[in-house]
């Protein structure tokens, strides 16, 4: 039985992380939940699951849910980013599910690793920002840290059965996303929308825009570096838009494996949480007969910039990394607010990356500092 805490429960990874659990409940117990928003939905996954440890990000938010409960069901509310540390390392807990978005995703995974927890990771913007440190202080508590992401989740079950210094290549797939055949010059008119409107997959705002400008793949190479210590020159992005084959792995002797399914989060956030085992998740086989063909390109790095802005920070490391995913947060929100268009990310995320004087080694201060004045430079340029 695995004890769990699943942090950003109310949203499109946390309900799934969910829906697993209900199916297998003889494999998982939920323990705690936390969410920022959507205190209905939430008070129906207390209901359901009846963890005994809830977090609500918001004061005022945690006050309003307690009085939503009904008598009887009485979990301990906690609020803050502290309730989210909490709920991350408690002792009651042995897996967490990182499935809340952004940035705010540091805190509660450090907290998390220190206190001994394995990880089923989806918030890639914690190994953006700071995963040499992450990763460090994973390997020192002895933590594992699954992926959750599917490509990264593809490229893991890849490399099972095989030597890590036999990995040549990763060969990291990419929907294209809404605008993938979209000529430059309608960027300018791409609405909200448009950008949330995602071709394969049903996902949260932030990651459905991330899909759209192909900052997510930008997001999925750095975080595929820190997962599998491999240089980002050995990871290649290829546009691939039935999104069936997951992400591959190249080896020493030539030979390539991929992973495939159709497009559903359920499948890598089930292996996150029963790795060895697979469970049954009800999802089918994709109809390849009826699929007649997988196709393969090279991304269009014209319109889309975002793959170099990533491997830029790659190649400087220190606080770029963490300075490009700040500007690009501010940047995406700002588009879903209607404040800026969307050919605008791109415009906000290169110029505070270019305004940044890049620290190298950064502690845990100096990334969070960088980070700060990230959202500060691109907030500015507004
Ligand atoms: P979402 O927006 O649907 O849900 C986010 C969850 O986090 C919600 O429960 C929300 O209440 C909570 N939250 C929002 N802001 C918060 C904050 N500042 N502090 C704490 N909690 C906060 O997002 P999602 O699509 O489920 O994505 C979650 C993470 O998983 C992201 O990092 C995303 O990149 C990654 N991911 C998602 C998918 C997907 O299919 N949705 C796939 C791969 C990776
Ligand atoms: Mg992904």
């Amino acid at each position: 039985m695995k004890l769990l805490s699943i942090l950003g429960a109310t949203g499109s990874i946390g309900t799934s992380a969910l829906e697993i659990v209900r199916m297998h409940p003889d494999r998982f117990q939920v323990k705690a939940l936390t969410a920022a928003n959507n205190l209905p939905l939430l008070r129906r996954q207390i209901q359901q699951f009846m963890p005994e440890m809830v977090a609500v990000l918001d004061e005022a938010k945690a006050r309003e849910l307690g009085d939503m409960l009904p008598p009887g069901v009485r979990p301990e509310i906690l609020s803050g980013a502290s309730g989210y540390a909490a709920a991350a390392a408690w002792d009651k807990v042995d897996t967490v599910v990182l499935a809340m978005v952004g940035a705010a995703g540091l805190n509660p995974a450090l907290a998390a690793i220190e206190a001994g927890k394995d990880i089923a990771l989806a918030n890639k913007e914690t190994l953006v920002m700071a995963g040499d440190i992450v990763m460090a202080k994973a390997r020192e508590k002895n933590v594992t840290v699954l992926p959750v992401d599917s490509e990264h989740s593809a490229m893991f079950q890849c490399m099972l059965g095989n030597q890590a210094r036999d990995v040549k290549q990763l060969f990291l797939t990419a929907s294209g996303g809404p605008f993938r055949n979209t000529p430059q010059s309608d960027f300018p008119g791409i609405t909200r929308e448009d950008a949330l409107n995602h071709p394969n997959w049903s996902m949260g705002n932030k990651i459905s825009i991330d899909s759209a400008t192909l900052m997510n793949k930008g997001l999925e190479l750095i975080e595929a570096v820190h997962l599998f210590g491999i240089s980002h020159q050995n990871i290649q992005v290829l546009i691939h838009p039935q999104s069936i084959v997951h992400s591959m792995v190249g080896f020493a002797d030539g030979s390539v494996m991929a992973q495939m399914g159709v497009p559903d989060m359920k499948q890598a956030i089930s292996f996150a949480l029963s790795f060895p085992d697979r469970l049954d998740t009800g999802l089918s086989f994709p109809d390849f007969a009826a699929l007649a063909s997988l196709t393969f390109c090279a991304p269009d790095s014209e319109r889309f910039p975002s793959l170099a802005f990533a491997r830029e920070a790659c190649e400087k490391k220190g606080t770029l990394p963490a300075v490009m995913n700040a500007a690009n947060e501010v940047a995406v929100q700002a588009f879903l607010d209607r404040r800026i268009r969307f050919s605008d990310i791109f415009t906000l995320v290169s110029t505070t990356m270019a305004a940044h004087t890049c620290i190298d080694n950064p502690d845990l201060s100096g990334i969070i500092e960088a980070d700060r004045w990230a959202r500060e430079k691109a907030g500015s340029l507004i």
